[in-house]
């Protein structure tokens, strides 16, 4: 961008001197010459500028001033986000783009967001957090226990902690709070998975046999913080009960990972109305006895109430 400038600046002289307008160019610079923060930067460094050197400079300073109005039209811009700003390049007057704090502040927020893992999540969770959290009396044992989380996750990341499963009826919110911790996590430097349950094991269903499956189910295993989002909202065979999510909270007990839950239901109703009975009708208490003692290993029950926020 910076030699296209210059380019640009050869040119124009190189166009003054063919067509032989020096007046027009008179004009021009006159304009530049009256702009303030020019008059501000040549006065700063007047003891380097010799009007000789001022003039070398033509070019730059008509650059500068031209891409600061169309900068300050917000139109035009070689580069959105960035800002023209003069500086001493040696002897002479020369142009740089330095980024704005808006755009600063941009890059630093998606930043953070690429360290969130979303599978198919709603898109408003990717908005969640913390900071923008309505709280009201229902949620707040929910969110302190979540700060609790963070300070205690914070102040030692290798060691184990128990997460939260977040449990309440449709709409409360609780989705919502796992994007808002996952946000303020990754603000500290900490990436992690938030996953819709479901679609997942939909998604292992149609790829068993391909070579991926292991791979997908590996990836999410081993993310270092992982939240799975609304288990139990769709009937769960007996093959993605134990040889999926079992896998996946085997792996994580072992290695001590942070895994987080969001549930309709609560513990009791996971296990006896959705883990129990596989799909063919087999009571299978055990099997499902087993995958709770994982996610109870895991996390903490916390109840969260309050209206359905879906609509209005
Ligand atoms: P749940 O997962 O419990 O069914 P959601 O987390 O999806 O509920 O929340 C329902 C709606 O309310 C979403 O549109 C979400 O963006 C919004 N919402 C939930 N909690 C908050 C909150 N604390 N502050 C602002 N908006 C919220
Ligand atoms: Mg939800």
């Amino acid at each position: 961008m910076v030699n296209r400038m210059e380019d640009m600046g050869k040119g124009l002289s190189k166009l003054i001197k063919e067509r032989n307008l020096e007046s027009q160019y008179d004009s021009l610079m006159k304009e530049v010459l009256r702009d303030e923060d020019v008059i501000s930067f040549i006065e700063e460094n007047r003891e380097k500028l010799t009007d000789e050197r001022i003039v070398r400079s033509y070019a730059k300073l008509y650059e500068y001033v031209q891409e600061k109005k169309k900068f300050q039209r917000k139109d035009g811009m070689m580069a959105p986000g960035y800002m023209p700003k003069l500086f001493m390049n040696f002897h002479v007057i020369d142009v740089t783009y330095v980024p704005t704090t808006e755009l600063i502040a941009k890059q630093k927020e998606n930043e953070i967001r690429e360290r969130i893992h979303s599978m198919d999540m709603p898109k408003d969770v990717r908005n969640a957090t913390l900071a923008k959290f309505e709280l009201t009396d229902e949620r707040r044992e929910a969110v302190s226990e979540a700060l609790d989380f963070i300070d205690s996750y914070l102040s030692d990341p290798k060691g184990f902690h128990k997460s939260l499963y977040l449990q309440g009826s449709f709409g409360v919110g609780k989705t919502y709070l796992l994007g808002a911790l996952a946000h303020e996590l990754a603000k500290n430097g900490y990436a992690s998975t938030l996953m819709h349950f479901p679609s997942f094991a939909v998604e292992m269903k149609q790829s068993i046999g391909k070579n991926d499956m292991s791979e997908k189910l590996d990836m999410v295993k081993k993310s270092a913080i992982l939240m799975l989002d609304d288990i139990g909202a769709d009937s769960m065979s007996s093959w993605i009960r134990d040889d999926v999510l079992g896998v996946i909270l085997q792996y994580r007990m072992q290695e001590q990972l942070p895994t987080f839950f969001s549930s309709n239901f609560d513990m009791k109703q996971l296990e006896n109305e959705h883990l129990r009975t596989s799909q063919r009708g087999e009571e299978e208490p055990l099997k499902a006895k087993r995958i709770m003692e994982r996610i109870r290993y895991l996390s903490k029950e916390i109840k969260m109430t309050g209206k359905n926020r879906r609509n209005g």
